[in-house]
């Protein structure tokens, strides 16, 4: 079923946003309201883990403030989106301890979820929720927006704008390993190497 497919995923079916979005794309409402996917609170975010985390640690930084999305960023959001990186930095910093391959934080080019939602992410992309091409490759290409970068481009230009991140070809390039870059036919083979990176 597509909906529910969707839901767990980077990115709609078809790598494009859903034109009509299903009742399912607001469930980060109601899993910012639920105590067991909390992880932190305080005035301006709520923070909860992942339902299907695609790495070991995986946690959406979701404003209070209702933002739908990157298209709804205005200059006044920066100090709010600085909030949310650093409270972010800090939550998956002392979550990963000293792994080795460490963390990313940033937005999906084209998200499926309503609600904006910063992904703070370990790379170790060790997860059974990581399924497939889709999957891996909104993380691991221009489809994820480094939250620096977004926060840069908001002061430079008042907005961000998506738009010229091509997110359907995005989610069909090759599989390629983020550490090495060694390309691999399938999910299976990509993750028997990966986990050669991966401090124990
Ligand atoms: P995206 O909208 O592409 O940035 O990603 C949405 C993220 O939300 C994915 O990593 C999903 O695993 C996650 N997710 C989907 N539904 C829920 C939910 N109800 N509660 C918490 N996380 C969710
Ligand atoms: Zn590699």
């Amino acid at each position: 079923m597509a909906t529910k497919r969707s839901s767990q995923g980077g990115a709609t079916d078809n790598g494009q946003p859903a034109k009509k979005k299903g009742f399912w794309a607001l469930g980060l409402l109601d899993s910012m309201k639920d105590p067991a996917l909390q992880h932190f609170t305080d005035d301006k975010i709520v923070v909860i883990k992942d339902k299907y985390p695609k790495a070991r640690h995986h946690f959406l930084v979701c404003p209070r403030l209702k933002i739908n999305n990157l298209k709804a960023l205005k200059p006044e959001h920066l100090p709010l989106l600085n909030h949310m990186h650093e409270v972010g930095k800090r939550i998956i910093k002392e979550s990963i301890g000293e792994e080795e391959l460490k963390y990313q934080l940033g937005y999906h080019a084209i998200p499926s979820m309503s609600h904006l939602h910063l992904h703070a992410i370990s790379r170790d992309f060790d997860s059974p929720c990581l399924k497939n091409k889709k999957h891996w490759n909104s993380f691991t290409t221009d489809y994820f927006v480094d939250s620096m970068e977004l926060i840069a481009e908001l002061e430079e230009n008042g907005c961000v704008d998506t738009s010229g991140r091509n997110g359907e070809e995005l989610l069909k390039q090759p599989l390629r390993c983020h550490v090495c870059k060694s390309q691999f036919a399938n999910m299976p083979k990509l993750k028997g190497h990966i986990v050669k990176h991966i401090k124990k």
